[in-house]
């Protein structure tokens, strides 16, 4: 009889990993808190307008082509995914604007607006980029590291790649026009980090949007994930919806079952979890006796992401001229991230991530009018913000800004609303201090120091997901996936 594994969540880790097992021919179970599936890539309705809750921007969709090939399937039967001309718009708070794409033409009449100097230092810029690729995410993306050994073993190209510097530190070196800085050091902010200090690593996104481009499923990102539960259901795959596991029972240094609900018990083999790891560790495993000291430390070190403000918002006036991807930076930009991440506090001189799928889509809102979202880092729940009270107060604010730059007089078009806080992050997806992407992506939190794949405490324990290696963003979390792979 097949070995039965359960997998606990529906983000794209846990799809990913259900589908990966049930082709290695395991009896795969998937339990999910929500009535929907997707994680922080579940869709909301409201008013005729539909919003993708989170992710927006895919890049490397040769991820979930391959869920799809692993059963002489074709994903193009399922869901239609394409490219964009232009990847993001760039507006600066004085107006100028930087169109991103991945026409090397483009680039340079772009880059050379601002500098002229810095368009060499572009080209060299992608070049290092690229040998980062293809050791950070070609060599190591899908290779577990459980093991200290495996890791010592990475440290001297690890440090040629200047791996002990900040994305900022390391493209300031190419790149001396401030805007142009802002522009290619964003990356970490897309997972969870401060361009600041998280590892130069993560420059890595830089090359891997150049490499696949820019894409966009129709329909939104939340068609992948109905294409994804209907091939798990062609599949044999059991999918339990409204299932919240409340505990991971154990047994010594293994796991056995999870109970859900606080009532039903499901024994199985094995336990793939896409729950955040920090938050099964310290609430799912009731039983600490196996946590050893190291382990308990590196629980009490984490650092983790900033929260995330999400402002769901429909217009009755269509904005033709917006493009489908807009990033906002406000005035300062180290300043507001020191904001953010450390001294945790909110500031009105907000940066952020407009989000307008009716310019790739016009199915996304109802005729003539426009769907978008806007997302604006704020500190996560380590802050203490009461958002009852500030939640209306910042949106209003957030409001105000986009009415005075990107989107003038929308204080006057809004329809239909509603937003999401780092409590919904807390409380409705199960995340430790409501961080938006788990633990930060920082050196001293990456790879063997992140949460293992496969658990350091449980023999049958695994993870997927954000917080575990290689971390967060859709081809991070498809390819801790592939992790596992190498591990069943
Ligand atoms: C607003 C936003 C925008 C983003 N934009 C992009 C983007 O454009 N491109 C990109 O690549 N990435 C983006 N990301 C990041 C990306 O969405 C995430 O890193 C990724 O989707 C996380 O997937 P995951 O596998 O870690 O699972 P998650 O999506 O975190 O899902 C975990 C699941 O586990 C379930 N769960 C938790 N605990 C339990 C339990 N006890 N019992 C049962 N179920 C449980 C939760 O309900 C949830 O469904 C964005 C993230 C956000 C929040």
């Amino acid at each position: 009889m097949a070995k039965k594994i359960i997998v606990i969540g529906s983000g794209f880790g846990g799809l990913a990993s259900a589908l990966r097992m049930r082709a290695k021919g395991f009896d795969v179970t998937l339990v999910e808190k929500h009535p929907d599936l997707g994680g922080r890539a579940r869709v909301f309705k409201k008013d005729k307008f539909i919003y993708d809750g989170g992710p927006t921007v895919v890049t490397a969709p040769y991820l979930f082509d391959e869920l799809f090939s692993l059963f002489n399937k074709k994903i193009s039967d399922y869901v239609k995914i394409v490219p964009l001309d232009l990847w993001y718009r760039f507006v600066f708070n004085d107006g100028q604007t930087f169109d991103y794409n991945g026409d090397e033409k483009a680039m340079e009449t772009q880059i050379k607006k601002f500098c002229l100097k810095d368009y060499a230092g572009y080209k060299k810029l992608v070049n290092f980029t690229e040998k980062i690729f293809n050791k950070g995410f070609s060599d190591l993306s899908d290779k577990p590291f459980n093991n200290l050994i495996f890791m010592l073993k990475q440290v001297p190209a690890l440090l040629k790649l200047k791996s002990y510097k900040s994305v900022y530190s390391l493209v300031s070196s190419y790149i001396s026009n401030e805007k142009l800085r802002k522009v290619f050091s964003m990356h970490p902010l897309l997972v969870g980090g401060n361009p600041f200090s998280t590892t130069s690593i993560y420059t890595l996104i830089l090359f891997l949007e150049k490499k696949w481009g820019i894409h966009y499923s129709m329909g939104g990102t939340g068609s992948v994930v109905n294409a994804l539960e209907k091939l798990m259901t062609e599949e044999n795959i059991k999918i339990i919806k409204n299932a919240e596991v409340t505990e991971i029972l154990t047994e010594n240094k293994n796991v056995k079952a999870v109970k859900i609900n606080n009532s039903e018990v499901i024994n199985c083999d094995y336990i793939i979890c896409n729950s955040d790891p920090p938050n099964v560790y310290k609430n799912l495993i009731k039983s600490k006796n196996n946590y050893n000291f190291l382990f308990k430390q590196k629980m009490k070190r984490m650092d983790y992401s900033m929260g995330l403000f999400v402002y769901y918002f429909g217009s009755k006036k269509k904005y033709d001229d917006i493009a489908h991807h807009t990033i906002y930076f406000g005035k300062s930009y180290e300043k507001h991230l020191d904001k953010i991440f450390e001294k945790k506090i909110l500031s009105d001189d907000i940066s952020y991530y407009l989000h307008r799928p009716s310019a790739t889509d016009p199915g996304m809102a109802p005729d003539g009018q426009d769907a978008f979202y806007v997302l604006v880092p704020v500190p996560n729940n380590l802050s203490k913000i009461n958002w009852s009270n500030e939640g209306d107060k910042f949106k209003n604010l957030v409001l105000d800004k986009m009415d005075k730059s990107v989107l003038p007089g929308i204080k006057k078009n809004v329809v239909s609303d509603f937003y999401l806080t780092p409590d919904y992050f807390e409380k409705d997806l199960a995340t430790l201090h409501g961080s938006g992407f788990s633990i930060q992506p920082k050196f001293s939190q990456s790879a063997y120091f992140r949460f293992h794949n496969q658990s350091e405490i449980f023999k049958n324990l695994y993870f997927v997901g954000a917080g575990t290696h290689p971390g967060a963003g859709m081809p991070g979390v498809l390819s801790s996936a592939k992790v596992l792979d190498n591990l069943f």
